[in-house]
């Protein structure tokens, strides 16, 4: 029997869709080695937004109380968390946060880890995760040694799937403890209106788009669509748009059910970060273009034309 403990996070004292993500991808496998789904949420108010993890497979809901995140603190919240619950296996968020503290749970747990995990399955008792290699050319299946395994896992690669778990809430008294790590100021980052990591659509824009002041454009179909504004390192190299907007090897990885690339080339280093969105749309005037070889719908024609009229004909459905 493995208790597997997933890690929740928020954003404003909201449950981000991440969290129900890995409760249901939790949930499976608890099913297949016949433990229990412990939820954890840290969070100022995590007694008001937790109770939706009970939905989506949580058998105990565990609260914890936090003002701010701290990557020290946190990490030794889940650690004395999994320890208390007999958790042997633990899935966390592949976002920055989780990304910030999940090494450091595996210290604290004497674990294993596998990171950016895009599939989760169980063969011969055991977690088998799922990620991306070589820049995202391959996918390579992996299983852990070590007696507690931790996966993390990147947002938008599971489905969440309603399947009611216990659902019994405990309130956990753990605190940070002494911890060296402090906050000192916190800088919005200016990014996209919906956050790039967690949207399931996502428009982006490439050198294509000949300079900064063409960014309504395609603003114009991200907001239509209710999407999140991507970027190439080529219109972030030339001071078009900010980092935080830029997709690819050396900037975000996302996962979106939809990604429309305009006037993107798609280089390898792109495609590293954007390779495993579950589609791909690609407008490009280049017919051999390599975004064409991975893009599940190609519009070989100037995005100048078809951006407008995609966003035009979308108003008209969507109101
Ligand atoms: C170590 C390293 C890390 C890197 N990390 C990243 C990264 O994280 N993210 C990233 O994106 N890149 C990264 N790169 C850069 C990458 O190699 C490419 O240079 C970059 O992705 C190219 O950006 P682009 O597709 O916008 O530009 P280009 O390659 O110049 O492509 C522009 C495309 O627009 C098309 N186009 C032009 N006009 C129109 C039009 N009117 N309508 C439709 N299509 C049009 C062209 O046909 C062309 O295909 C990295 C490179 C290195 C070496």
């Amino acid at each position: 029997m493995s208790n597997v403990l997933i890690v929740g996070e928020t954003k404003n004292g909201e449950l981000k869709k991440i969290s129900k993500e890995l409760s249901t991808a939790g949930r499976k496998i608890a099913d297949a080695l016949g433990g229990k789904v412990i939820a954890l949420v840290i969070d100022d108010k995590s007694d008001a937004i937790s109770g939706e993890l009970k939905a989506v497979g949580a058998d105990v809901i565990v609260n914890a109380k936090a003002s701010e995140f701290n990557p020290e603190g946190f990490a030794n919240i889940v650690s004395a968390v999994a320890k208390a619950k007999s958790a042997t296996i633990i899935l966390m968020p592949h976002t920055p946060q989780g990304k910030d503290y999940s090494p450091r749970v595996a210290i604290k747990c004497n674990a294993g880890i596998i990171a950016d995990t895009v599939g989760l399955s169980v063969d011969g008792g055991k977690v088998v995760g799922k990620k991306p290699i070589y820049s995202g050319k391959a996918y390579g299946n992996f299983k852990l040694t070590s007696d507690v395994q931790i996966f993390t896992v990147r947002p938008n690669s599971q489905e969440v799937i309603e399947k009611a778990g216990e659902g019994v809430v405990e309130a956990s008294s753990e605190g940070f403890g002494d911890v060296k790590v402090k906050t000192i100021s916190t800088d919005a980052s200016g990014g996209s209106k919906v956050q790039l990591t967690e949207a399931s659509i996502i428009v982006s824009g490439g050198r294509g788009i000949k300079g900064p002041e063409n960014w309504p454009i395609l603003q114009d179909l991200a907001d239509t669509l209710g999407a999140a504004l991507g970027a190439s390192r080529a219109t972030v190299d030339a001071g078009w748009i900010p980092h935080s907007h830029q997709v690819g090897q050396t900037g975000k990885t996302v996962s979106p059910n939809c990604y429309i690339a305009c006037g993107i080339s798609g280089a390898i280093q792109h495609l590293a970060g954007m390779g495993s969105s579950k589609y791909i749309v690609a407008i490009n005037k280049d017919g051999d273009a390599p975004i064409f070889k991975v893009a599940t719908y190609g519009v070989v024609a100037d995005l100048f034309e078809v951006v407008p009229a995609l966003t035009a004909e979308f108003k008209k459905v969507l109101g």
